[in-house]
């Protein structure tokens, strides 16, 4: 039997005083909860100690927190400086380097001093539970308690059971995270989790994006944050993250799950880790952090055209919406039917490029622009060029997509422009996480908008810009490449013949 999680007098043992540790002993001191706290290295509990203090002092100083109430916080952490002491504790957190041997050495250890029914929860985020466990004597009192950095902030928590857990267990912690302040999800014992499964899809498609030379990362990083309402851009997040990390992830989750195309590593990555290019953390990154930051010129130069006087506009999905929107802005659109001579051409296509886009449609691919009709349409537009499209007719496009003074992204032809081929990523990626079980869906998108900030979780998402479109973004992509990192779920496409929400349960 594991020890009742909601007991009144419970003591939480934190065990690994760094980032992470000292933070989940603030929250478990802050809900009222002795904590003790314990560290292998001299000093670091110490050093964890004035952190917090530190970081309660802010907290007071912004009024958020009473004098009282910090000292209370302070006289409940407790530390310690040998393991003896965790038989006072009901649940140890063991948040020490991230290194198998090491945690599993860690295991063996506590459960020489801790009550047989004592609860021990890693904060491992690329190890397997299951494995952690398999080296305890007793694997059913063993789960993953998944904190986000920095864990005062982030509400997410994932509950991770391994192989052998004791269901128990992770309902007791389901309800320990909610009285510590947290948002539980319940996960399965995965490559990644859910959360660092889920981000497999921002950052290597971005990087796909700039190493195909269709724009660069400031254009991108424009694109998801103007016309798809993303907090951050792939590239400022990568660089804030640090290249080291964001590249160590990828390719211990592409190689977890064993070379799954989806979640491809990105080589260019490689080479800018390899040269200490990691972010904000060496003063350059994708962006330039240093004083002499240089202004980066644009993918592809649009000379200034007037605005023409009529247009062409293919009579497709997105068309109508595209033809009304130059209307407006006074150029007479002609919807469907057979361009007239000279005309420019505006092709609207889902996972298309603009090249494939004007051989199909019969136009003069040197008169072609492509504009992707699923971003929001009135803060920031993508028009797409050909390798033909003459600079003039470029221009005016230019001209006539940039009416209501709303700035426009030129790019490089591409299947999926940036906007749709990020985004068909996030959806496939969460519905591949939807069909593997590994959380149910409404858990998929809460822990996607907690723990990754994402406007909407994946599924809502797909379900808010179009299934079907999505399904179109990822075939077209899927057609034209011949790649299978696009193919998309049988999730995603049941769902989108049976014209239901991705939220849609088995
Ligand atoms: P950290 O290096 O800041 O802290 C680790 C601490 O553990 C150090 O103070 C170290 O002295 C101590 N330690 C090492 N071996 C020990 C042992 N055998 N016994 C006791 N103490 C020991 O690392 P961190 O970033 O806090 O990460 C800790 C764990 O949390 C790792 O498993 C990591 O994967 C996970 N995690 C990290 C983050 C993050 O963003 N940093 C987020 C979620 C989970």
């Amino acid at each position: 039997m594991a020890v009742d999680l909601s007991k009144s007098d419970l003591v939480a043992a934190i065990v690994g005083a760094g980032t992470m540790g000292r933070g989940i002993a603030q929250i478990c001191a802050q809900a009222g909860l002795t904590t003790l706290l314990f560290d292998s290295r001299d000093g670091a509990v110490k050093e964890a100690i004035a952190v917090i203090d530190k970081g309660l002092d802010g907290q007071v100083t912004k009024g958020r927190m009473t004098g009282e109430a910090k000292q209370g916080v302070l006289n409940r952490l407790k530390p310690i400086y040998s393991l003896d002491e965790v038989k006072q504790a009901g649940i140890v957190v063991e948040a020490i380097i991230e290194n198998l041997d090491v945690k599993r050495e860690l295991l063996r250890e506590l459960e020489k001093h801790l009550a047989p029914d004592g609860v021990i929860a890693t904060n491992t985020s690329s190890l397997s539970v299951t494995e952690i466990a398999a080296g305890s004597s007793n694997p059913e009192r063993v789960a993953g308690l998944h904190f986000f950095n920095p864990p005062p902030l982030m509400k997410l928590v994932e509950v991770i059971g391994g192989l052998r857990t004791n269901p128990a267990v992770i309902d007791g912690l389901v309800k320990f995270s909610r009285r510590i302040g947290k948002h539980p999800v319940v996960v399965s014992d995965t490559p990644g989790f859910l959360v660092n499964h889920a981000g497999r899809a921002y950052g290597p498609e971005a990087l796909r994006i700039v190493a195909q030379g269709i724009a660069n990362p400031a254009e991108v990083d424009q694109l998801m944050k103007e016309a798809a309402g993303f907090r951050m851009g792939p590239f400022e997040l990568l660089d804030l993250v640090g290249a080291d990390v964001a590249h160590a992830v990828m390719v211990s989750i592409h190689r977890q799950y064993f070379g799954e195309p989806m979640y491809e590593p990105s080589a260019e990555l490689a080479v800018r880790v390899a040269g200490g290019l990691l972010g904000r953390k060496t003063k350059q990154g994708f962006y330039d952090y240093s004083d002499a930051a240089a202004a980066r010129a644009p993918t592809v130069t649009v000379p200034p055209a007037p605005m023409p006087t009529s247009a062409w506009v293919a009579d497709e999905d997105g068309g109508n919406e595209l033809a009304e929107l130059l209307q407006k802005a006074g150029i007479k659109p002609q919807l469907g039917g057979v361009a007239g001579a000279g005309t420019l051409c505006f092709v609207v296509p889902f996972g298309e490029d603009a090249s494939s886009a004007a051989v199909r449609l019969n136009l003069d691919p040197a008169r072609t622009v492509a504009v992707d009709m699923l971003g929001q349409f009135s803060r920031r537009r993508t028009l797409m060029k050909t390798p033909l499209t003459k600079p003039e007719m470029l221009g005016a496009a230019a001209a006539a997509l940039s009416s209501e003074n709303v700035p426009v992204t030129v790019i490089n032809d591409s299947p999926g422009f940036v906007v749709q081929r990020l985004i068909a990523m996030i959806v496939n990626v969460g519905t591949r996480i939807a069909e593997l079980r590994i959380a149910v869906p409404a858990d998929v998108d809460t822990a996607v908008e907690l723990g990754l900030n994402y406007p909407k979780g994946p599924l809502a998402l797909g379900d808010a810009l179009g299934v079907g479109r999505i399904l179109a973004v990822l075939d077209g992509m899927h057609a034209i490449t011949h790649d299978p990192k696009y193919r998309a779920t049988t999730w995603l496409r049941r769902r989108a013949r049976l014209g239901v929400s991705l939220l849609t349960p088995d």
